[in-house]
C-alpha cells in the first residue's frame, strides 16, 4: 500500500494534535455505521496517545439502536435536544475533527456551532467535493470505501505517538478495530459494493489480526430486525414496490401514516432501498419516505455499475453522495416527489435503458 498522506499532511496532523486539551470529534447528521465507527475508533485511539486531553464525540442527532453496541457508542453526546449542555463543549474545543462528511451543513445545527467557533479543524472523509476551507487539514479520499478506511490509513501513517515510543503502544485495540471494521462493512453493504480495491482486504487483514469477530459484527448489524420491521419490509415489497421495467428502475414509497400503522421506529426502513436491486436487470432503486419532522420527502438512491446516483441526487433532489449510493430531499408532498422522480428517470433514460 502506498501512503495516502503527504509529508506536509503528516507534519500538520502532528502539529494540530500537539497542543489541544479539548478535542471534539463529530460526524454527519443521521449517523450511520461509518460515522459511529470512525468517530469512536478515533476517540479511543487518541485517548491512548493523549492521556491529558479531554476527547468527546458529539453526533448531530440520534443514531439507530443497531449501532449502539459499537464500542464507545455509549458515550457519544447528542447535540439535537441537548443544545444547552453540548454547545459549551464545542465552544471549549481547541480542535474539531469531523468524520465521514465534507460539508458543515451535513451536521445541521451542530455545523452552525462549529462554523461560528474559531478553532482548528481536521476533516477525515470519503465524500466527493469537500467544502472549500472546511478544515485546516483536509484528508479526503472519495476513492475509498468509507471514512473508516481513510481513518485506518491515517492511523497507520501517523502511528508515531506523542510522548510514547511507537513499540510501547499497539496500533489498535480490539475495540478500535471492531469500530473500524463496522464502518467499512456498513458503507460497502458487507463488501458487495464500493469494495473492489485490493487495499481494502489488506486493511481487513490488519483489523482481523486484532482479534475482531467479523461474523458477529455482521450479525450485530444486519440480523437485528424487529418483528415490525420484518413485517413492514414484506408490506412495502408486496404493496408499495413499483417497477419501471423499461427504465430498469424500482421506486418504493413510505408515508407517515404507514409508519404509524406498522409502529415503525426511526431507522426501521434503513437498507430497504437496496432490496429492489435484487430484481434481475435493475439499475436504479429509489426509496421515498416522508420525513417525520419536516414537510419534506427524503430520497434515497442506489444503483449498480456506472449509473451516477450522486449526479441525479444533485440535479433533482438537492443532495449528493456517491456513484452507487446517494440521497437528497424534496420539499413538498409525496405526489410531487414521485413526479420529480419520473422527471429524473426520464432525463437519465438513455443511461438506464441500455
Ligand atoms: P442514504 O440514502 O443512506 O440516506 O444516503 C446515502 C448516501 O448519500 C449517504 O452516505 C451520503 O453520502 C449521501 N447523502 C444522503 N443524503 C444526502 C444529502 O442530503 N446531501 C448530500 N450531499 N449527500 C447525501
Ligand atoms: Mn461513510
Amino acid at each position: 500500500m502506498s501512503p495516502i498522506l503527504s509529508k506536509e499532511q503528516i507534519a500538520l496532523w502532528h502539529s494540530l494534535l500537539a497542543a489541544p486539551r479539548h478535542i471534539v470529534i463529530t460526524c454527519h447528521r443521521g449517523p450511520d455505521g461509518d460515522a459511529i465507527g470512525s468517530t469512536t475508533a478515533l476517540a479511543s485511539w487518541l485517548r491512548r496517545r493523549m492521556s491529558n486531553a479531554d476527547i468527546r464525540v458529539i453526533a448531530p442527532n440520534i443514531f439507530p439502536d443497531f449501532l449502539k453496541w459499537i464500542p464507545g457508542a455509549e458515550e457519544i453526546l447528542i447535540y439535537e435536544g441537548h443544545e444547552e449542555e453540548v454547545r459549551p463543549i464545542v465552544e471549549a474545543a481547541d480542535l474539531v475533527i469531523m468524520c465521514d462528511h465534507g460539508e458543515l451543513k451535513r451536521m445541521a445545527t451542530l455545523g452552525d456551532v462549529v462554523r461560528d467557533h474559531p478553532t482548528s479543524r481536521i476533516m477525515i472523509d470519503h465524500h466527493l467535493n469537500p467544502e472549500p476551507g472546511i478544515a485546516d487539514l483536509v484528508i479526503s479520499h472519495p476513492e475509498m470505501s468509507s471514512a473508516c478506511e481513510v481513518m485506518l490509513r491515517v492511523m497507520l501513517e501517523t502511528h508515531a505517538p506523542h510522548g510514547h515510543e511507537a513499540h510501547e503502544l499497539p496500533l489498535l485495540t480490539g475495540s478500535e478495530a471492531t469500530s473500524l471494521y463496522t464502518g467499512m462493512m456498513t458503507d460497502t453493504g458487507a463488501f458487495t459494493y464500493a469494495s473492489s480495491r485490493p487495499e481494502i482486504y489488506e486493511l481487513i487483514s490488519i483489523l482481523l489480526s486484532y482479534g475482531i469477530d467479523k461474523d458477529k459484527i455482521y450479525r450485530n448489524i444486519f440480523f437485528t430486525y424487529s418483528p415490525n420491521r420484518m413485517k413492514l419490509m414484506g408490506y412495502l415489497l408486496y404493496v408499495k414496490l413499483d417497477v419501471w421495467k423499461k427504465a430498469h428502475t424500482a421506486v418504493m414509497t413510505f408515508t407517515n401514516a404507514e409508519r404509524r400503522r406498522f409502529g415503525a421506529l426511526n431507522g426501521d426502513t434503513e437498507g430497504f432501498v437496496n432490496l429492489p436491486l435484487q430484481i434481475l436487470g435493475m439499475k436504479l432503486s429509489i426509496f421515498l419516505r416522508e420525513d417525520t419532522e419536516h414537510p419534506c420527502i427524503r430520497v434515497s438512491l442506489r444503483s449498480v455499475d456506472d449509473f451516477p446516483c450522486n449526479e441525479m441526487a444533485a440535479e433533482f433532489f438537492g443532495g449528493g453522495g456517491h456513484k452507487n449510493a446517494a440521497g437528497g430531499e424534496v420539499w413538498g408532498t409525496m405526489d410531487e416527489a414521485i413526479a420529480l422522480v419520473k422527471k429524473a428517470v426520464q432525463k437519465y433514460m438513455t443511461l438506464l435503458k441500455e
